[in-house]
């Protein structure tokens, strides 16, 4: 009985055993699943954090304004390339403090108040250097993940171009204004002198009247221009692009100005080649060089000589026109500056040469416009030349 005993024991036993082992192995089964499930959900999660992430730093990638995510401790967490790109950001700021990251007082005072009021709109920062900016600032506290400390987010609108638009305009009526009072005044006054008797005396009075004459010339044409910079500005006028033999052209601007360059003794050329054409606005045209002739009349040399001429463009489908004057020429600092609105090189004698100071910001709006480009080459008592291009769109000959 004892070894039948044994021997059923020792199955029994081993039967168990196999159970329990199966159970185990069972177990064991499960749990790698289980764990091969967690890794596979902390996998998905990973990816799925790292793509809203993703998102996220695209979407702040693609904002204008630049954006500076700030944690509880005022230090860097996130900034987006527009950040970078408005501060020149050379370095990876993240965990640095504003101050560390950028030394700029004006933001850690931001920051600073933003910590006690919770929100800071509208402040506006100025950041120094050779490319000085404007910045405008708005901040706001919120509250991190767990709810109760605080990050800040602070986004940056640059103000800079806004700014120089706004000091543009503000010295355009600036300019405008004293244009236009200095011939009224002038008109007002000798007005003023012939009703207080000057009117009895026929040579004074008509010597005034002459001059009041050309006051009120003045004023036309700086009207007349002014309207021209509006028009060109709004986009008013559309080119009206035609087939044109830009030597006909040149010719009408001479006939127009021959008995202005008699009064000084100016010989006037026509050295257009006759078979060079361009699809222009024929009338634009006509204004671009009766300005710059116009300009080689009066400052150029008194007995001098003034040559309209042509060649084809140095890039393909451009032709090239120039005015060349033999008169005292530009000064070197004023080269840049002669096409700025109101720029006048001679600042004393400009406008009683009868100019408006828009002549060649009429030009070079003009020539933009047929997506040409104007220059000025100068040599001080050599005179100058002003060089201006013009698309051809495919006409080579009207
Ligand atoms: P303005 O009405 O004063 O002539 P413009 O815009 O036509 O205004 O010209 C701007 C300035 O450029 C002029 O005041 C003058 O000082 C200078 N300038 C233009 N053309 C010439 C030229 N051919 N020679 C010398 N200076 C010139």
């Amino acid at each position: 009985m004892g070894p039948i005993l044994t021997i059923v024991a020792v199955f029994a036993a081993l039967g168990l055993l196999y159970q329990g082992r199966r159970r185990i192995g069972r177990l064991e089964s499960e749990l790698s699943l289980q764990r091969q499930l967690t890794k596979d959900l902390k996998a998905l999660h990973d990816q799925e954090h790292s793509r809203a992430v993703a998102q996220q730093q695209a979407l702040f990638n693609s904002m204008i304004e630049g954006v500076l995510l700030l944690d509880h401790d005022g230090r860097v967490q996130m900034f987006n390339q527009s950040l970078e790109r408005l501060f020149g950001l050379g370095q990876d700021i993240r965990g640095k403090t504003i101050m560390e990251a950028f030394r700029l007082h004006e933001l850690s005072t931001l920051v600073n108040r933003l910590q006690k009021e919770g929100t800071v709109l509208g402040n506006e920062i100025h950041l120094p250097g050779l490319e000085a900016r404007c910045l405008q600032v708005n901040a706001t506290a919120v509250p991190d993940r767990q709810g109760s400390r605080q990050a800040s987010i602070l986004v940056f609108h640059d103000l800079t171009r806004f700014k120089q638009l706004e000091n543009t305009r503000r010295e355009f009526v600036a300019n405008v204004s004293h244009e236009l009072r200095t011939p009224l005044s002038l008109i007002k006054g000798f007005v003023e002198t012939l009703i207080d008797g000057a009117k009895d005396e026929p040579a004074v009075a008509m010597r005034f009247l002459q001059i009041i004459d050309k006051h009120t010339d003045r004023l036309t044409f700086l009207i007349e221009d002014l309207l021209t910079i509006s028009r060109l500005e709004s986009g008013q006028i559309v080119l009206n692009l035609q087939p044109t033999a830009l030597r006909t052209i040149a010719g009408r601007v001479i006939d127009d100005l021959q008995t202005r360059a008699g009064e000084r003794r100016v010989r006037l050329e026509n050295r257009v080649p006759e078979k060079q054409g361009a699809k222009v606005d024929a009338d634009r045209l006509q204004q671009v060089l009766f300005n710059l002739v116009d300009n080689a009349i009066r400052y150029g040399r008194a007995d001098g000589t003034v040559i309209i001429g042509g060649r084809p463009g140095e890039a393909a489908g451009h032709v090239e026109l120039w005015v060349h004057d033999d008169g005292p020429g530009i000064p070197p600092e004023a080269i840049e500056r002669v096409f700025e609105r109101f720029y006048r090189a001679d600042k004393a004698r400009s406008p009683e040469q009868g100019g408006t100071g828009l002549g060649l910001a009429i030009v070079k709006h003009i020539v933009q416009s047929h997506g040409g480009k104007v220059w000025v080459e100068s040599e001080q008592g050599k005179g100058s030349t002003f060089h201006f291009t013009l698309e051809t769109h495919g006409c080579t000959c009207p």
